[in-house]
């Protein structure tokens, strides 16, 4: 099968980018075992039960002999990233009553739509072949360090944020891939272009980035907005902002996406209701109105409880007065409102727009210090710390 065929197919199918791997031992893939060991996966326990087979894709798919390597553009013209052009401080990323989701979070589900483009390619593969070969197909979700093979496929580079960074289009690109038997002609190994820039390590807000190109999960907005189930630890919340699924900080800094390319792709543009909604209209909204709007959508890996605790906590980073009169409520009639987990967030949220509006207002300020709930911080809320 010639290599050049494949990569015009993949594109022909809507992939932006398409580059082929070998499939072998790389260095970069040896470092997993001691990310595990330092605990950097936290509850991402799944990542451990099969390091084996992310060790190398060859105990994926017996024989494989290539990784042919897919990336989608996905950021977008939406609301979120306004103008992509713009600086990071774009009024649009300071807006702290409006909830910020993470690009790649906005539209469709990916999983749907690249399964089904990786499918077509695969389809075509097989029709188009001369030999039978072997072959898997993944997105996101399989046992493949992908980043690696992107790079040694010729797809970028992987920055100090551990992102996979395309020189011409930046790094808001989702990847997939497909190991196969079949001996492909090999690109080019992508050369790092980070430099000496520092960027994203100093403007993760949680330390996440605890040296280049390692990434503390335990500590990332993204880890504890998506996959942690539980309580998030209090010591994190401020400086979660008003994100309430993900986060792009480490990428917006960066010069590689300044600006970075946009697709109009049709499953990437931002759905409505999610394209920086206010936070107050999005915990407003009942349980069956949430789902409807996140069906179909990458965001219910968070499920219903971790989208309405990240919310809350969003909001009592807001300082938005109108905001604790909408926590107030009781919403018991709304399960997720009711979890106790959730319900424990929103206490600190509370606490937390107290704290800012009884030290920032006048007497007449709209909130009632006075009401039925926790005592007052003395010492500055969490809210304090994250507008200092
Ligand atoms: S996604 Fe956000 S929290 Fe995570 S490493 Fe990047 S900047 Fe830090
Ligand atoms: S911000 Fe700088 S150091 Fe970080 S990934 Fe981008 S180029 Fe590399």
């Amino acid at each position: 099968m010639d290599a050049a065929r494949v990569k015009a197919k993949a594109i022909e199918l809507g992939f932006d980018l398409c580059g082929i791997a070998p499939a072998d031992s790389f260095p970069e893939l040896t470092f997993l075992d001691e990310w595990l060991a330092r605990g950097y996966a936290g509850e991402m326990a799944w990542m451990a039960r099969n390091a084996d087979r992310r060790a190398d894709v060859r105990n994926v798919v017996r024989g494989a002999r290539s990784v042919i390597v897919m990336g989608s553009i996905y950021n977008t013209e939406s609301e979120y990233g306004d103008d992509p052009t713009q600086p990071f401080e774009s009024p649009h990323h300071r807006t702290p009553t409006r909830a910020k989701i993470a690009r790649y979070a906005l539209g469709d589900d990916y999983h749907d739509v690249l399964e089904s483009r990786l499918e077509a390619l695969l389809a075509w593969m097989r029709a188009e072949s001369s030999e039978p070969f072997e072959a898997r197909a993944y997105v996101d979700t399989g046992p493949v360090q992908e980043r690696v093979y992107a790079q040694y496929a010729g797809i970028g580079w992987i920055g100090k944020n551990t992102c996979l960074i395309n020189a011409e289009h930046g790094s808001f690109l989702f990847l997939a891939e497909i190991i196969t038997t079949l001996a492909l002609d090999a690109d080019t190994q992508a050369l790092e272009q980070c430099g000496s820039c520092r960027r994203c390590l100093d403007a993760c807000p949680t330390g996440a980035l605890v040296d280049a190109g390692v990434l503390d999960s335990t500590r990332c907005i993204s880890y504890l907005t998506i996959e942690l189930r539980g309580s998030i630890p209090e010591e994190y919340r401020p400086a979660i902002g008003n994100h309430v699924y993900g986060c792009d900080i480490c990428q917006d800094v960066c010069p590689h996406n300044q600006p970075g390319s946009v697709s109009s792709d049709a499953p990437w543009q931002a759905r409505s209701g999610l394209d920086l909604p206010r936070l107050i209209d999005l915990w407003q909204r009942p349980d069956a109105d949430l789902r409807k709007l996140l069906k179909g959508s990458a965001m219910t890996r968070a499920k219903l409880t971790g989208l309405r605790r990240n919310i809350a906590v969003a909001i009592g980073n807001s300082g938005d007065a109108e905001a604790l009169a909408a926590l107030q409520a009781k919403g018991d009639d709304q399960p997720s409102v009711a979890d106790p987990m959730v319900a424990e967030h929103v206490q600190w949220a509370r606490q937390a727009l107290r704290s800012v509006h009884v030290r920032g207002c006048s007497d007449s300020s709209p909130v009632d210090a006075a009401d039925d709930g926790p005592q007052l911080r003395q010492d500055g809320g969490p809210a304090d710390r994250l507008h200092r």
